[in-house]
């Protein structure tokens, strides 16, 4: 069978998903202390409501979205605000964040089902709003204002990112294997908010036990959604690339998903609508995978938002002794993380342990042309990282460097181990600095 992807760059990285594939979901042990930051989404961080000696509750509004791009931040658990901090996310970003303490005891408060097929789109939508959900792939835009469709325009066809390209993940995974009924009436949530005329669920063909079981659930559901295998490919979890291999659709640069009629929801996010639609459950856990050659036990675990690093790490077995690097993230989008107290956050997908990969040395450019070639996005890597290296931002950006996804596919097969996305995210910035 021919396999459907995006047509232009790309590449194919070892998968490493049989270090966890095979893990099943664990629910970690509340930790005794969480550190819940203000910055858990794309966009303005959250107001935080409590100080230092207030009690908090599971589920409880702790942060409230500071604009139209932002979102809730609520309680993972029961407990006592012990401090408040700035801290460093895995991004970089520095953000107001509660030191919880947590109780012995903890509640549940979401127990009752409750029927969400009564509620009008408009109250689904400002559910998912109220409830914190946004993008759990990793980009973390806020799901409440993807669905909001404006006047005027149509969503032709939902797409469900299953595709889960980055190496050694699996959290998509297990919840596509274990929890397939969830995640299926998760995403006709999205389609009773979004309403559109096609439902596609994209799974890379590393994971076709998913795709029967999600296409054989549907049908039994009678849910109108075609679930699609498509061919290994990075960086097809990207939703333009998505885009372009499910429904063969270009999404023009400095244009939305919206624009050409699309809307794409991470396979996750839909997970989170569920519990949010069912049990009036907020985004205070997601599932993490836990891998890498350098960690003891690789797990796939249901841990609380604020969960520091080094609480997973000690629940799989610890490091090993050639523990060289902590990768919050997948290793080719993912965030290299130097302080193993930073706190998980809603986007919090993996959390890799890795040995020494790759040699510490960058040369000069030999002009191979092998950036170009891979680019995902038509881009010229080399000569933009040329023209920041130069402080030319606006000659970088006239070459497209907004349209860059920070993909690293062009970092991967670069033999100079040139630090092309680094260079990329410090001309982003500065070009807009300048403009
Ligand atoms: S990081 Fe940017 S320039 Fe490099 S391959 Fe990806 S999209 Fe292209
Ligand atoms: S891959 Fe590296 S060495 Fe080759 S052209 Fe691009 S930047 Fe230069």
């Amino acid at each position: 069978m021919k396999l459907a992807t995006f047509s232009r760059g790309g590449v194919h990285p070892a998968d490493k998903k049989d270090l966890s594939k095979e893990k099943k979901l664990e629910r970690l042990p509340i930790p005794s202390e969480l550190v819940v930051s203000m910055s858990e989404h794309l966009g303005a961080p959250a107001v935080l409501t409590k100080k230092k000696g207030d009690t908090v509750s599971r589920g409880e509004v702790i942060g409230t979205a500071a604009g139209y791009i932002s979102a809730d931040v609520h309680s993972p658990v029961d407990g006592v605000v012990v401090d408040i901090r700035k801290v460093r996310v895995q991004s970089g970003a520095v953000a107001d964040a509660a030191v919880i303490k947590s109780n012995e005891t903890q509640s549940n408060p979401w127990t009752d089902k409750h029927d969400w097929k009564k509620l009008s789109s408009e109250e689904l939508l400002d559910l998912v709003r109220k409830m914190g959900i946004v993008g759990m792939g990793g980009a973390t835009f806020p799901t409440a204002v993807k669905l909001t469709i404006p006047m005027g325009k149509e969503v032709d066809a939902l797409i469900i990112n299953g595709v889960e390209c980055e190496p050694y993940l699996t959290s998509d995974y297990r919840l596509m294997i274990e929890k397939p009924d969830e995640v299926l009436e998760g995403v006709m949530v999205a389609a009773a908010i979004a309403k559109p005329k096609k439902i596609i669920i994209g799974i890379e063909a590393n994971k076709m036990d998913a795709v029967a079981l999600l296409s054989e659930k549907a049908a039994a559901h009678g849910y109108p959604i075609t679930v699609m295998p498509l061919k290994m490919k990075y960086p097809q979890g990207d939703e333009k690339q998505l885009i372009k291999a499910t429904i063969r659709r270009e999404v023009p640069s400095g244009k939305l998903p919206l624009d050409v009629g699309v809307v794409v929801c991470n396979l996750g996010s839909c997970y989170a609508m569920y519990e949010a639609a069912v049990y009036n459950k907020p985004l205070v856990e997601r599932v993490i995978t836990v891998s890498g050659e350098s960690i003891s036990e690789p797990k796939n675990l249901i841990a609380p938002i604020g969960t520091k690093f080094s609480d997973l790490i000690a629940y799989c077995g610890g490091e090993k002794d050639d523990a060289v690097s902590m990768v919050a993230g997948g290793p080719m989008m993912g965030f290299a993380v130097y302080d193993d107290s930073t706190p998980m956050v809603k986007g919090s997908s993996g959390l890799l342990i890795l040995p020494k990969m790759v040699d510490d040395f960058s040369a000069p450019c030999v002009l191979c042309g092998k950036c170009v070639q891979h680019c995902p996005m038509g881009l010229q890597p080399n000569k933009m990282f040329r023209n920041i290296k130069y402080g030319n931002y606006q000659a970088a950006m006239d070459l497209g460097l907004m349209d860059c996804k920070e993909c690293g596919c062009c970092a991967y097969t670069c033999p100079s181990h040139l630090p092309l996305v680094q260079g990329f995210k410090l001309g982003k910035k500065m070009g807009r600095k300048k403009k």
